[in-house]
């Protein structure tokens, strides 16, 4: 064990999964309540072939981060606001809702457990992704007999290389991420895979991700893979408003608490991509992305650059002040930040 921590490079994490000491793990019946799950090592699992969420994708996740602050303590950002979207996620997909005491003893133990791993104040951050899938087996399309909850960490580095450092996007002409009435407003498992043969094809010309527009009138921002689309123009902040098809990121929805606090007028609302190509900044938000700035957008055959390719002053002033609460530097006037003793 001491082993593998000594080959920690705390200075090149990059955003890939490492293999940490501990996990936690929870079992429910269909009709059944969650009980406060067991930490154990982390391991495989052990799981039938008709499981529910190997055969039909009967799964959930959450993505999530312990920060470790300038003061030297942990904190996590609005963990309750995770608890409640996979609760959301659940009633979408037929399983049982963990309970928020649950969701949050198992997030806290998570990261006591692998404390080692929190990455020093800027180096990075600990990712800490719950699970929820239908376990039990199952053979026609219907909800699994069992489900599994589960919580493992990885430390992870910034997720687009270079930062805030400007990131080339594409819309994607051929693709959609989520249709109406579909699952795009929960972080279903699902979601995820069809988007990643787009994705690499954006990488491999060149782009850092691919900007989706929705699938009815092929007109309207949706998100940047998996993070939530911002413009600004004229000093009036603009993401796409939550239809069902955009996942309601937490970032998202601190961002606009924050930039209204700060002053700065937000919409949520359809953003048409002509709109958004004409736009002073750019950016995108998640856990994961943190605020990342957009340098350019390639539509078709045009490519449009924002702020000479460099980070735009707004951007630059919710990413500082996002930050700042998050690592504890600014007071935590909203209350989003939870100690956990390590
Ligand atoms: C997770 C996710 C986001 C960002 O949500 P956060 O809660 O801010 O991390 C945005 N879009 C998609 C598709 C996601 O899966």
């Amino acid at each position: 064990m001491e082993k593998k921590y000594s080959t920690i490079d705390w200075e090149n994490l990059t955003f890939s999964f490492r293999e940490t000491d501990r996990m936690y793990i929870s079992n429910c019946k269909q009709g059944e309540e969650w009980e406060i799950g067991n930490m154990q090592d982390f391991q495989n699992l052990s799981i039938s072939p008709a499981a529910g969420v190997l055969n039909y994708g009967q799964g959930l996740f959450e993505g999530m981060k312990a920060y470790r602050a300038i003061d030297g303590s942990v904190v996590l950002f609005r963990p309750k606001e995770n608890a409640k979207r996979m609760q959301m996620g659940a009633r979408r997909l037929g399983m049982p809702e963990v309970p928020e005491d649950i969701f949050i003893d198992a997030v806290i133990r998570s990261v006591q457990e692998n404390s080692r791993w929190i990455p020093p104040a800027g180096k990075g951050t600990l990712y800490i992704r719950p699970l929820l899938m239908g376990s039990g087996p199952i053979l026609g399309v219907s909800p699994a007999p069992e489900y599994t909850f589960l919580v493992y960490v990885s430390p992870v580095g910034p997720y687009f290389k270079g930062g805030l450092k400007p990131t080339s996007l594409k819309i994607s002409e051929n693709h959609h991420r989520a249709a109406p009435g579909g699952s795009g407003g929960v972080k279903a498992i699902g979601n995820y895979a069809p988007g990643m043969v787009p994705s690499k094809n954006a990488k491999s010309e060149g782009f850092a991700e691919i900007i989706y527009l929705d699938a009815v009138n092929h007109k309207y921002i949706e998100e940047v893979g998996a993070a939530n689309f911002f413009c600004i123009k004229n000093g009036v902040i603009s993401t796409p408003e939550l239809t069902g098809t955009i996942l309601g990121g937490i970032t998202r929805l601190s961002i606009i608490e924050l930039a209204r606090s700060k002053g700065y007028e937000v919409r949520e609302e359809k953003i048409d991509v002509e709109y958004a190509l004409t736009a002073d900044e750019c950016f995108c938000a998640g856990t994961a992305a943190v605020v990342s700035s957009i340098g350019s957008i390639k539509h078709g055959d045009i490519v449009v650059e924002f702020c000479n390719g460099g980070v735009g002053e707004i951007t630059r002033d919710i990413y500082d002040s996002l930050v700042s609460i998050q690592n504890r530097k600014s007071e935590d006037v909203f209350g989003w930040m939870m100690e956990i003793d390590v």
